[in-house]
């Protein structure tokens, strides 16, 4: 890359939020450097190269829309799609919109700091080099900074060790290995069948059993695609009036008001259609414990059906709510503990209790293994922007501003970190939602807002602090009607030990759009711009 040091928007991130942030500032006539610490762009999609690595939201659903020509000409194989073709498509979209030049790949950004009396943010880069520009747009991800755990031993062990969310380009040979997968979220959940059909064997360490609906993945057929881009702009319009942005089919009916049958036959075909839709059976299943039981006894009884051995099954069996933690998809993941070289180790019976070089101790004994997958989940939502020294106004650091959990004005900004801006910060629906169009609407909204500010001569926005703890309380206040905060999951960041407990994403789109639309029309209220 050349060295020019000054530009009008420094964007972290080259996955799907930093590639469209990098075309939309730039159709504003913004000079703009994205710095990406991969070798390649792609984000979630470039680092979580594990075996079944797939999306869980349809692949004709996740995908921009920002460019008609883009949507009609790209054609996805699969309803589901794998990561290497979301990752070619990703590399599509760079080349198709010239993005290339303005990107610095292996490039890690340490810090940003504002400047109070230039107004302007200095950002530093591992190589010590520093960068001054008027903007700064944090699209780092909500699941880009790995969570290894920390037990005693890990270094020791003689064998190989991966992070599912760090995976190897040339991939892993499990062939004649014996292996350990620790974790059991949709990474361990989607790489464990695969893993198993290589490996001389399985065993795979639980914490605790997850809630999992088969995917029922399949090639598209021609017809399909032709139709539903025959629609493309219609029904992507229609998909931004739903809560979750995506196509779920939402039964406006309660599970408590449902006759028992009748509850069953939607269940039963939610599961054979397979995937996320099934959260959408019934309009109270996240906000009333019972009904939600309804749903989980369902689950429990599929487990029944799939697992042979019924001490197994009871162990693959979650207590509590159902989407209470990300709901997984699966291509034969409970079925997958039927065969005799898979074994299951419940980490409430046998607690691990350390990594020797020989595998794991737990419960006193020895799982001697050649290989360990971490499939064990990230410092999510605020993890990648906690790596990198943000310091705003008066030299205040974000990590103390958060230091009792993520504050933010919407998700997209902090108060006292003037014109840095974050893609599906917490805060926003983001993770509760189809990623692809929230990425798109946070990048809407920024862009809006920049251009606002150059017409109106503005060098600075600053979400004001009444603003910010009034979104926070409403966000608060959203996420206690539903059952959410009722688990330990990494929408409350308790995956990861000393984190502060905060429901982190807000549960309320489309009304989350309108509000952002709501704050623009009005002159960016809540906002102080100098
Ligand atoms: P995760 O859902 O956080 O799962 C991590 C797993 O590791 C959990 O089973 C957790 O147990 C376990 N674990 C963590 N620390 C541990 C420790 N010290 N000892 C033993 N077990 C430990 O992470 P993930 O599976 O990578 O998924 C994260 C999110 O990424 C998903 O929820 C989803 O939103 C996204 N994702 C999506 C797809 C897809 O589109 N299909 C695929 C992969 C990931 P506990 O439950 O007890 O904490």
């Amino acid at each position: 890359m050349d060295s020019k040091r000054i530009f009008d928007a420094i964007v972290v991130g080259a996955g799907f939020g930093g590639l469209y942030t990098l075309h939309k500032l730039r159709s504003l006539g913004l000079e703009v450097r994205v710095f990406e610490a991969g070798d390649g762009v792609g984000g979630t999609w470039f680092w979580n190269r594990y075996p079944g690595a797939r999306c869980d939201i349809e692949s004709m659903e996740y995908s921009y829309q920002f460019d008609e020509a883009l949507q009609q000409e790209w054609t996805w194989s699969e309803k589901y799609a794998t990561q290497p073709e979301i990752l070619r498509y990703i590399n599509h979209v760079a080349d198709r919109f010239d993005l290339r030049r303005d990107i610095q790949l292996e490039t890690r950004v340490t810090s940003a700091h504002f400047d109070d009396e230039q107004k302007k943010w200095q950002v530093t880069t591992e190589d010590g080099a520093s960068y001054i520009a008027r903007h700064v747009v944090m699209a780092t991800g909500c699941l880009s900074s790995a969570n290894l755990p920390e037990i005693e031993g890990r270094e020791s062990f003689g064998g190989a060790t991966y992070h599912t969310g760090l995976w190897p380009k040339d991939g892993v040979d499990f062939q004649g290995k014996r292996v350990a997968v620790i974790g059991t979220g949709s990474s361990g959940i989607q790489s464990i069948p695969l893993i198993a059909q290589e490996a001389d064997h399985l065993t795979v360490f639980q914490r605790t059993p997850n809630f999992s609906v088969p995917a029922h993945n399949r090639p598209l057929t021609e017809t399909e695609v032709s139709e539903r881009k025959s629609v493309y702009k219609e029904f992507r319009k229609a998909m931004r009036d739903t809560a979750f942005h995506a196509n779920f089919r939402y039964n406006e009916a309660n599970a408590l008001d449902t006759p028992p049958e009748l509850r069953e036959q939607e269940y039963e075909a939610r599961w054979a259609a397979g995937g996320l839709p099934f959260m959408a059976s019934f309009a109270d299943l996240m906000f009333d414990a019972q009904a939600n039981a309804t749903a989980a006894r369902f689950v429990h009884g599929k487990i029944d059906d799939i697992v042979e051995d019924p001490n197994i099954a009871d162990k693959l069996k979650p207590n509590g709510v159902v989407g209470c933690k990300r709901l997984c998809v699966d291509t034969n993941y409970y079925a997958t503990f039927n065969r005799p070289n898979v074994s299951l180790v419940s980490i409430d019976e046998q607690p691990i209790d350390r990594i020797e070089p020989a595998g794991i101790v737990a419960g006193g004994e020895l799982h001697a293994v050649d290989i360990i997958v971490f499939a064990t989940g990230f410092d999510a939502m605020t993890g990648a922007m906690s790596r990198i020294d943000i310091r705003g106004t008066e030299g205040k650091s974000l990590s103390e501003a958060w230091s009792e959990g993520p504050k933010t004005y919407l998700g997209l900004c902090v108060s006292g970190f003037p014109n840095l801006f974050m893609i599906t910060g917490p805060g926003s629906p983001s993770v509760l939602t189809n990623m692809l169009p929230s990425i798109e609407h946070h990048v809407e909204w920024i862009a809006d807002c920049v251009r606002w500010m150059k017409q109106s001569g503005k060098h600075t926005v600053n979400a004001t602090l009444a603003a910010q703890n009034a979104w926070v309380e409403h966000v608060n206040e959203i996420g206690d009607l539903s059952l959410y905060p009722r688990c330990n999951s990494w929408y409350l960041g308790a995956n990861v030990p000393g984190k502060p407990r905060v429901f982190m994403p807000y549960l309320g789109f489309p009304a989350y759009a309108e509000k952002c639309e709501a704050v623009a029309k009005g002159g960016y209220e809540g906002f102080e711009a100098a």
